[in-house]
């Protein structure tokens, strides 16, 4: 059997034609029509009513806290178990991330926890679905209204996932996308904006195309960046979005593979909410506390199966430490929690091979660790 990576893409729709087509007009810039085609058919799946194609996901959420007009002295609260880009964005902007413990059933930020988090200098909450589980939109929605703060969503492990039957993207004041290489959906690199909202739209796209007055070419009013996506990348994207409904339908497969295949006596999945649909971008479980999770990634390498650590509770790490603050939930899931092969290409051989795997290794180290004493 070959290598299982984590995540891979799957490229087999007309990504070739649209890039071959990019080359041959020499549109390969950030000018082009499938930039546009690609924003409007994204921001049309996740039910918004605008989309800006970013270069990444990170300078996405950079882009949009800056047009809200988040900055120094103001904070953002932001779940404590997350990719680093989300607080750093936050960072860029020159505002402080507030973070959160996280939901132990979920693993998403606690609604309780964010109320708790609320000050003065609050001015917005970031919600992020992790690994494709929405967040309980409901709960943080009501924190918006009575605190009145922005709502932000790091969408960009959740791409086309639904809470009450609405995707992720469309509940908050702008959502963040990313197309990086391992995510639902690739470009490559690349990120993408929604927003209902026009004249935040407008904000965007003026800091995104380095603070230039769309009126008047090289008349610069506010100090911008260059944050465009070029059309090459949109072309990937936008034939990644024409396969995005298979891709999520074969994550669901591969995930019920694996809640079939993994005893739940030893492993504990996230729960998924009522009126909520995961797309299980990462398959993440969590081991017995007995068990030793490096030495588990090291046993799946030697079977040629890549795995990852949960994400590190963001609060340890020196650029995001949060005083003497506690996070007990997000340390206890980041240091028992685990994320498995979850990639569109996998077959259902392979997946059930790496929960035979763990399965092995597990039970393995775990009688180990919690001796027989009736036996005896
Ligand atoms: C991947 C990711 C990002 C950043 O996206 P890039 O395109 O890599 O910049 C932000 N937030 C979360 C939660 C992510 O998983």
């Amino acid at each position: 059997m070959r290598f299982i990576p984590v995540s891979e893409p799957k490229l087999s729709g007309n990504e070739l034609r649209y890039v071959t087509e990019c080359i041959e007009t020499s549109w390969i810039s950030s000018a082009g029509k499938f930039v546009t085609a690609f924003e409007d058919a994204f921001a049309a799946f996740c039910g918004t009513r605008h989309g800006l194609a970013v270069s990444n996901g990170t300078v996405a959420l950079h882009l949009g806290i800056e047009a809200l007009g988040i900055g120094p002295g103001d904070e953002v609260i932001v779940p404590d178990l997350t990719f680093a880009a989300s607080a750093n964005a936050v960072i860029h902007a020159g505002a402080t991330p507030v973070l959160v413990d996280a939901d132990p059933r979920t693993w998403n930020m606690d609604p309780a926890r964010v109320e708790e988090a609320v000050t003065p200098r609050t001015k917005a909450i970031m919600a992020v679905h992790l690994y494709g589980n929405p967040c309980d939109m409901d709960a943080l929605l009501h924190l918006k209204e009575k605190y009145g703060l922005f709502l932000i969503e790091d969408a960009a492990e959740a791409a086309g996932a639904t809470f009450h039957g609405k995707r992720v993207g469309a509940f908050s004041d702008f959502a963040a996308y990313s197309f990086f290489g391992n995510k639902t959906i690739t470009s490559g690199e690349g990120g993408m904006c929604v927003t209902d909202d026009e004249a935040l739209l407008k904000r965007m796209r003026v800091l995104r195309d380095h603070g230039m007055n769309p009126e008047k070419r090289y008349w610069h009013d506010v100090v911008g960046y260059n944050y465009r996506l070029t059309n090459v990348q949109a072309a990937i994207g936008l034939a990644q979005l024409e396969q995005i409904e298979g891709f999520i339908l074969r994550k669901r497969e591969i995930a019920a593979i694996y809640r079939d295949n993994l005893d739940p006596e030893l492993f504990t999945l996230a729960k998924v909410q009522p009126g909520s649909e995961h797309t299980y971008w990462l398959n993440s479980v969590l081991l017995p506390e007995q068990v030793d999770r490096d030495e588990v990634i090291r046993q799946l390498r030697a079977r040629d199966i890549d795995a990852r650590p949960v994400f590190y509770p963001l609060h340890e790490m020196p650029p995001f430490r949060q005083g003497d603050r506690r996070f007990p939930v997000t340390v206890d899931l980041s240091y028992r929690g685990i994320s498995l092969p979850s990639g569109v290409p996998l077959t259902n051989e392979e997946v059930a091979y790496v929960a035979e795997s763990m399965q092995d290794i597990v039970e393995g180290l775990y009688s180990r660790a919690v001796p027989d004493y009736t036996a005896a």
